[in-house]
């Protein structure tokens, strides 16, 4: 009784707040509107209306629509900052961790990494960032996102699987260790992926073994995932680590498909400095493409460097993305 009370003021507390937000969203909007230079802060994004009617009219008008999509991306579904390169998870560096080499010499080490990211991951939800991208790709057939995140959120947002290439893998994809062994399997959500692989609790809460201090537990290679079809390798997280090649497949569809005239790309939460997820935009623009940058600071290096004719929307991308596709995909609701 007491839990279903706290439940219920918890819900009224969270709508009251909700609805004095989107007041004072409101509010802002209204001053930003009356103003000639509209102001941006990254909680109160401001999309100018001349520039939000000259993109709508263009998307409208697009039929083919290329999305490259980064870390940004997700910033608003709550993963922890930790993420990939730069960061640190106990005391690795996530780049020593996320190689071939690592995993051969220590492979509990490695899946637990992984483990403990793909239990982080499952945590957030897609925003409305991701159901908007999935919603386009449903109005607009010819349509293609590239997403350099691992996260699994746009899969989640059920975004149609035919128009999403995952540059980078996915932290839910594995595949087997043993190269003369062809198996993989995609989308497997099961956390933990094999039970040795649990995050270790203390009463109840999930202890963040993302910390040194934490220890870690012992987890013999007989416990990791292993192989089903060739039964003797163990299986390996189906991410593109550090010194391997991008999939072979994921980027000759690519290829393919910017071969071709191309309307629209959308750069959202990437600064595209590294390639070739850099080229995409360049060729992009060859293909006759107008540029529309979504981020949170305005692009001044690398591929998604501003250009005459191009849009720069500023914010967080779970905000600003709804917003300017909303004349092709309607209002997006925001998930539960
Ligand atoms: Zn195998």
């Amino acid at each position: 009784m007491i839990t279903s009370n706290f439940k219920h003021e918890l819900r009224q507390r969270s709508s009251q707040y909700k609805k004095r937000l989107s007041l004072q969203r409101l509010q802002q909007f209204q001053q930003n509107s009356s103003q000639t230079m509209p102001s941006s802060t990254a909680e109160h994004p401001s999309v100018s209306q001349s520039d939000l009617d000259s993109f709508s009219k263009h998307l409208k008008s697009s039929r083919r629509i290329l999305a490259l999509c980064g870390a940004g991306l997700s910033a608003s579904s709550g993963l922890p900052t930790f993420r990939g390169a730069g960061g640190y998870w106990r005391t690795y560096d996530a780049t020593q961790l996320a190689t071939p080499e690592a995993f051969t010499e220590d492979p509990s080490l490695v899946w637990q990494f992984y483990s403990y990211r793909r239990h982080m991951a499952l945590q957030a939800k897609p925003n409305r960032a991701h159901f908007a991208l999935a919603e386009l790709a449903r109005r607009k057939p010819d349509f293609l996102t590239i997403s350099q995140n691992v996260d699994g959120l746009s899969p989640r947002a059920h975004h149609p699987a035919e128009t999403l290439e995952l540059l980078h893998g996915s932290l839910y994809d594995v595949k087997c260790m043993n190269f003369h062994c062809d198996y993989a399997e995609q989308n497997n959500f099961t956390d933990p992926i094999v039970p040795a692989l649990e995050i270790p609790q203390n009463t109840g809460a999930d202890l963040d073994i993302s910390d040194a201090q934490v220890p870690l537990k012992d987890v013999s290679t007989g416990d990791l995932p292993h192989c089903p079809k060739c039964k003797t390798a163990l299986l390996r997280p189906g991410v593109v680590w550090f010194g391997e090649p991008l999939p072979v497949k994921t980027v000759s569809r690519i290829d393919n498909w910017t071969s071709q005239h191309i309307d629209l790309i959308l750069v959202i939460g990437t600064s595209a400095i590294v390639y070739p997820a850099a080229g995409y935009i360049a060729t992009a623009r060859k293909m006759g493409a107008r540029v529309a940058v979504v981020n949170m600071e305005r692009p001044d290096t690398g591929a998604s460097k501003l250009k005459a004719g191009d849009w720069f929307f500023q914010g967080d991308a779970g905000v600003v993305v709804p917003q300017i596709l909303e004349a092709v995909t309607g209002k997006i609701e925001e998930p539960r």
